[in-house]
């Protein structure tokens, strides 16, 4: 029985990296995988998918007309697998789209992204995976001071900042993955009032 993954991590875990990696592993076998990325990801090129290291591969890229069903089930030669990056910015209705390739097409999803903003909320794809996926699995990377990190920073110019639209596009930002702690630590968090 085909499953449905939702494979998540802060910025930096390889996330990329394993989905290259599975979709190379499929290609070996003589076997086909289709590729999506988020049309918002505009850090490289459109259409494809990028490591911090380079290795790419093309993408068909989603947004928010996009229906993942339709397209996989009116391909003549139907994919042994389907890998979603960015999954963060799939809306619940593409989700549900995915698990229907997953349980009508008999086809295995997986989908690789993050899964809370730069303020600890869950992004919307995040949120509906974490609800409907088969395996949730995470990907994890180190914070600075040795801790997992599970918050992604945002930086602003290179300062920590806790403000802004939760995506921002071709702004002068960046992220950083930390923990929990020391996030609060270099974001000025103030805690309640005990
Ligand atoms: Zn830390």
């Amino acid at each position: 029985m085909s499953k449905f993954y939702f494979r998540y991590g802060a910025m930096g875990s390889g996330k990329t990296i394993d989905l290259l990696k599975v979709a190379y592993n499929y290609k070996e076998r003589g076997q086909k995988v289709v590729i999506f990325t988020a049309k918002i990801d505009n850090r490289y090129e459109v259409g494809k998918v990028t490591t911090r290291i380079g290795i790419q591969s093309d993408a068909i890229t989603f947004d928010n007309d996009t229906n993942f069903y339709r397209y996989i089930k009116s391909l003549d030669k139907k994919p042994d697998c389907v890998l979603v990056d960015e999954a963060q910015f799939l809306s619940r209705k593409h989700v549900m789209q995915l698990s229907d390739v997953v349980d009508m097409l008999e086809i295995p999803v997986i989908c690789y992204g993050l899964r809370s903003d730069f303020r600890l909320n869950f992004f919307e794809g995040a949120k509906a995976l974490m609800e409907v996926a088969d395996k949730i699995e995470e990907i994890k990377t180190i914070c600075e001071c040795g801790k997992k990190a599970t918050v992604n920073m945002r930086l602003v110019n290179g300062i920590p900042t806790t403000s802004g639209a939760q995506i921002l596009i071709g702004g002068n930002d960046s992220y950083k993955a930390v923990c929990r702690k020391c996030y609060k630590k270099l974001t000025h968090h103030v805690a309640g009032i005990y």
